[in-house]
């Protein structure tokens, strides 16, 4: 809860805005926002503007100001979240987690950064050995993740590709033993194609610029970037080179084997070479153009160049007869596997890093018994909302995602506040919001929900296409109250060709292009690829491609489709944080230009909009605006009242607080629970301060 502070600087808690509306939130976020206050509480939620430019505000000193002290005995910022989701997991043996939300370049990873900056310091005060090396390797993985997961894009310089779930998991004493990640959906079409303007993942550029003679020597490249199609749109960053060092050095430090670490950088050699081949046709059959990039990408997958130049040119498919034929592809279809092959060689390297880092991380032998309850908390680095101009299967699972954060939000605001209220012995009241379930169900219900029916078409036999699938959700869901489409509502003829429909999102509409849903869904990948790289004699490719040791013939069970698995890690996770303590930290971006200066109203509303933050006021002050701690509330106010200052004589706070009330005649505004004091309305917090300053 804010700190009441001078209000030259703005309200510190949008919970005091005289009224809740988009015009008095924007003008105090603004006004912050000018005077450098960059974090502004909606009760225990941290509202935080991306400053653009460092702040004095974070380092060792201030966090050894805030070590020990209540959340509202300093200023608000990310460290007192930290901090507070850090004591109420020490003090009361509660799992917690931190949510961090918000739009691309909004701020989300470095606040999970000085978070775990923070967690970091002020453990382990007695240096032991083991927690040092714990806590070193958490703070490492962040490098690692960084290099392999973030890209350049339009929006953000170092952009996370990938949703992050991190637990630290704390012994009795509430020093770290250890973690684990969870990763999700890694934007691995950014391997084969960049928009204009940015870049592929950091570790290609890192290698190329940043790896020794030696190593590129070993891996068949060159120093050089244009010379590969996959790297060659994006361009050369002043960091690449020491960051490929301190890359190299986080692996070592966090446990990676050299082997591994050579095997980590042959992959990523084999995808830049697999950018380079080209096919052409003959007069009856498709050839690779470059022998020489099919020997080296052999000589780094440790197999034979003739099973990779077969697997490039031909699929095994199993005929009606129980018969296995070898069927040449064309072009086309050899362009398409190779670049399916090269996105799932990244993505597949990326969740193996992940896993990789979690063997080591995992905490291994804890014995409650000997060591006590074993507590966690999260921290949840995801992308927030996004609606674009184009927006595809991509958007609308982030979206999806982004649904069901809200409602978790909401349910979890709405509990703890009732919590609140049952802890502190007041009278529980009703609140009005908008429940997101039905859009959540939209996407997610057996049967006739959005996932359902992509996945009906996409298992389908026959020629589905995507034009089939957004007839299929007009027929089933033409009534749903938050989706449409311009086919549905078309009168005439010539709008048959649309090919778009629009969910309505607690956020704002967004309208989805169908093209593509059905093959980024399905996300085909030739078995014989699978086959190629079990075969290798690479331990690790091995490790990574279990199940291509199925042959054609045994090959029945369709992989889950990309929608299914992404809806049950979403399960997942929101079932992971909705049994812990919740802490939220809402990131928003004042502009598009990265300016420390300009405050975009436009772009700023729009992500009030979609964050919810004016719901979430309106839950907050539903029933009691502003609460207080009676020692609190009489410390600041008690120089009002004749019976309170300088020295109450009453029994307890409690009833020197009643005094203050009463003497101002507040009676009706107020409810006391068992160590706060409750106001309704936050007019009587402001008459307070006035009469304070007045004095
Ligand atoms: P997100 O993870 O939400 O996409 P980032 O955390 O990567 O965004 O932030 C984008 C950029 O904004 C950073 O690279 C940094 O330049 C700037 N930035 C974000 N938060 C801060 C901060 N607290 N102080 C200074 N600069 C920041
Ligand atoms: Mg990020």
């Amino acid at each position: 809860m804010a700190e009441l502070e001078s209000l030259e600087f703005g309200k510190s808690d949008f919970v005091l805005l005289d009224e809740v509306n988009m015009e008095q939130f924007l003008d105090n976020l603004r006004l912050r926002f000018e005077k450098g206050r960059i974090y502004t509480y909606i009760g225990e939620v941290v509202v935080s503007v991306n400053p653009y430019k460092q702040m004095d505000i974070f380092g060792k000193e201030v966090i050894e100001s805030y070590q020990g002290r209540e959340l509202y005995e300093r200023p608000q910022d990310l460290y007192a979240i930290a901090d507070a989701a850090y004591k109420a997991m020490k003090r009361r043996a509660k799992d917690t987690c931190i949510v961090i939300s918000g739009e691309s370049g909004a701020g989300k990873t470095e606040a999970s950064k000085y978070i775990m900056q923070y967690i970091a310091a002020i453990t382990n005060p007695s240096q032991r050995a083991e927690v040092e090396s714990v806590k070193n390797v958490l703070l490492k993985s962040n490098c690692v993740l960084e290099a392999f997961g973030n890209a350049k894009t339009n929006r953000n310089d170092n952009s996370s590709r990938f949703g992050k779930y991190m637990d630290i998991n704390f012994n009795f004493n509430g020093d770290p033993t250890g973690g684990h990640i969870n990763n999700y959906l890694l934007e691995k079409s950014r391997v084969i194609k960049q928009q204009e303007g940015e870049r592929n993942f950091h570790s290609f550029y890192q290698l190329l610029l940043g790896g020794s003679e030696e190593m590129l020597r070993s891996l068949h490249l060159k120093k050089d970037i244009a010379m590969y199609c996959f790297t060659r749109e994006g361009s050369m960053s002043s960091d690449d080179k020491s960051n490929h060092k301190a890359v190299l050095s986080a692996m070592q430090v966090i446990g990676f084997s050299s082997e591994e670490i050579d095997s980590v950088y042959k992959i990523l050699a084999i995808i830049l070479h697999l950018g380079n081949l080209v096919f052409d046709s003959d007069l009856d059959c498709v050839l690779v153009h470059s022998e020489n990039s099919v020997c080296q990408i052999a000589e780094l997958a440790c197999t034979q160049p003739d099973v990779v130049r077969k697997t490039l040119l031909y699929r095994t498919v199993a005929t009606g007869g129980g018969e296995v034929i070898d069927k040449g592809h064309s072009i086309q279809e050899a362009s398409f596997g190779r670049d399916a092959f090269a996105k799932a060689l990244y993505e597949r390297l990326f969740c193996w890093i992940v896993s990789r880092i979690n063997t080591v991380i995992e905490v291994k032998d804890y014995n409650p018994l000997l060591h006590g309850k074993n507590t966690v908390i999260g921290v949840l680095d995801i992308y927030g909302f996004e609606i674009f101009d184009n927006n595809s299967f991509e958007q609308f699972c982030i979206n999806y995602c982004n649904e069901k954060l809200q409602q978790l939000f909401i349910e979890l605001i709405l509990r703890q506040e009732q919590e609140e209220y049952q802890r502190e012995g007041i009278e529980w009241q009703h609140i009005e919001y908008f429940n997101n379930q039905i859009i959540v169900d939209l996407v997610e219900q057996p049967h006739q929900g959005i996932i359902s029916i992509l996945d009906e078409a996409c298992l389908s036999v026959g020629h589905v296409t995507d034009t089939l699938f957004l007839e299929s959700m007009d027929k089933k869901l033409s009534k749903h109250p938050h989706y449409t489409s311009r086919k549905l509502c078309a009168t005439d003829k010539t709008m048959e060709f649309l090919r778009d429909f629009k969910i309505k999102h607690y956020a704002g509409n967004v309208t989805y292009s169908v093209e593509g849903f059905l093959n980024k869904n399905k996300d085909p990948l030739f078995q014989d690829f699978k086959r190629l790289m079990y075969n290798s004699s690479d331990p690790v490719l091995q490790e990574m491609w279990p199940e291509g040791h199925l042959s054609i013939t045994e090959v029945t069970k369709r992989p889950l489709t990309a929608a299914v698995l992404f809806k049950n890690s979403m399960i997942s996770l929101v079932e992971n944080l909705a049994c812990k303590e919740p802490y939220y930290v809402r990131c928003m971006k004042p502009n598009e230009v990265k300016s420390p200066v300009q405050f975009d109203e436009q772009r700023c509303r729009h992500q009030v909009e979609y964050l919810g933050l004016l719901e979430n006021v309106r839950v907050r002050r539903a029933g009691f605006a502003y609460r207080q701690p009676y020692a609190r509330f009489l410390q600041r106010y008690k120089m009002t009242c004749e019976y309170t200052w300088p020295n109450h004589l009453m029994g307890t706070d409690r009833e020197a607080v009643e005094a203050i009330i009463t003497q101002h005649d507040f009676q009706g505004d107020v409810a006391y629970g068992l160590s706060k004091v409750f106001l309704r309305t936050p007019q009587t917090i402001f008459t307070l301060e006035s009469k304070r300053a007045a004095l």
